[in-house]
């Protein structure tokens, strides 16, 4: 992500982490059940997993997870069985860069009025160098536990609700570009918004940087991350997946703890993703998305 390599914040460190790591494992138990379900947690331990099991097929594939190779392809077989038994509808979208055949991976979650998605996606690649844990491991696994939750928790969504791994986005959002040119202006127009998350478990986190583009979207990020006393500044837009769908019309939001260390690097491992901010961020995926689902 190379807009976000040069963004340095000068905000003071909060102290943060330790706040951060607190997040509830579950909801406590009420008399009487509420009609609608509330917004589901997820948890530090319902969100490393995914991550320990990206960074070990890096390790068996030959240390990275880029366009093209073992290690990408691995890494798709894995999400897309999480999200298989989850009940999610996935297809493999083909499409063919430098030569070589990548893949995007769509999840739909049955039922929801079709003419209005929400879409939600990451960059599942790495680049060549490293196992690209933070970029963009950690933001793949914060969509895909938010998917998993609101399986769990039985979300019947007004709208439709999409989820969205893409290939080669370190070779210039190749894989969510492709996705966005293939589909006809009818299925545009259907996208109410798409919502990316590339690098969600920064270490050192000073803000989480929002993507202000859609007006709905950004407020209800805005109120989640005032709500929970986390600062935030504004992105603006570009820099990752949500540019592909921006440049096509569509509205974007979406947040990143920003690039951290190891960017792009060989050391950009399991321990370069702070779970504390991992968790805090995979709730907010979560609980934003769930909002502008339900609602
Ligand atoms: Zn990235």
């Amino acid at each position: 992500m190379e807009i976000l390599s040069r963004m340095r914040h000068t905000a003071v460190l909060l102290g943060l982490c330790a706040a951060l790591v607190a997040v509830p494992a579950a909801a406590s138990a009420e008399p009487t059940a509420p009609k609608t379900p509330r917004i589901p947690l997820v948890s530090t331990e319902q969100i490393m997993p995914h991550l320990r099991a990206l960074q070990s097929i890096a390790d068996r594939t030959g240390g990275n997870r880029a366009h093209g190779t073992k290690g990408f392809q691995q890494s798709l077989a894995y999400v897309k069985g999480v999200l298989d038994r989850a009940g999610f509808r996935t297809s493999l979208r083909p499409f063919t860069y430098n030569g070589v055949l990548g893949h995007n991976l769509i999840a739909d979650w049955p039922g929801g009025d079709a003419d209005h998605v929400v879409l939600v996606g990451a960059h599942l690649d790495s680049v060549e160098d490293g196992p690209g844990m933070n970029d963009n491991g950690s933001g793949s696994a914060a969509v895909l536990a938010s998917a998993v939750a609101m399986s769990r928790a039985g979300v019947a969504p007004k709208r439709h609700l999409r989820f969205a791994w893409w290939g080669a986005e370190e070779q210039g959002l190749i894989g969510s570009e492709d996705y966005v040119r293939k589909l006809a202006a009818a299925g545009r127009e259907k996208i109410d918004v798409y919502l990316n998350f590339d690098m969600t478990g920064s270490k050192n986190v000073q803000q989480w940087l929002v993507v202000h583009d859609d007006p709905r979207a950004t407020d209800v990020f805005e109120a989640y991350f005032a709500a929970k006393g986390l600062p935030t500044f504004d992105i603006g837009i570009g820099g990752s997946d949500h540019e592909s769908f921006g440049n096509a019309g569509i509205p974007v939001s979406g947040f990143t703890t920003g690039v951290g260390d190891c960017l792009h690097d060989a050391c950009d491992r399991i321990d370069n993703v702070d779970p504390g901010t991992e968790t805090v961020s995979a709730n907010a995926v979560l609980g934003v998305t769930w909002q502008l689902a339900t609602r």
